[in-house]
């Protein structure tokens, strides 16, 4: 029998483990409860937020589109090492080809936790919730507060 794929976690990483999932917990109900949700799709300007908790947060459309949340490119970013809203590394071309920016085709609610996007490229699989959102504030304060952990 083997042990391989086994991991014990040393005491540090197991505190760091266990001060990560404090941060995690900390968000407030009023900050996971959007009290108005603006998606700006004919000027192309992407989505913006009021949350219950008086945060606003925006997040263009590119973003978004390179942080689908569906297991698919959530796999596909892990294999390749980006983070969510991380553009793919395109290679260096002398005449690159235009890529028109991503747009959402429609979006629609769903249920009451999420919002999803049909992109104009057809991807129609990433389900964003408002917890995954807001957990990815693009605001400076919140990319401050994610970085400095
Ligand atoms: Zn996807
Ligand atoms: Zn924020």
């Amino acid at each position: 029998m083997s042990h391989e794929g086994i991991q014990f976690l040393t005491r540090e990483e197991q505190q760091k483990l266990e001060q990560d999932e404090a941060r995690a917990r900390k968000l407030t109900r009023g900050a996971l409860t959007p009290s108005k949700v603006r998606v700006l799709q004919t000027e192309g300007l992407g989505m913006e937020i009021d949350w219950a908790d008086g945060h606003r947060s925006h997040w263009s459309f590119a973003w978004l589109r390179d942080a689908c949340p569906c297991a698919t490119c959530v796999e596909e970013r892990k294999l390749s090492g980006r983070s969510p809203g991380q553009p793919k590394a395109r290679p260096a071309q002398l005449l690159p080809l235009y890529e028109p920016p991503a747009r959402p085709a429609s979006v629609q609610a769903t249920g009451r936790y999420a919002i999803q996007f049909h992109w104009q490229d057809g991807h129609t699989a990433g389900i964003y919730s408002w917890d995954f959102l807001r957990r990815n504030c693009q605001c400076d304060a919140c990319r401050a507060e994610s970085t400095a952990g």
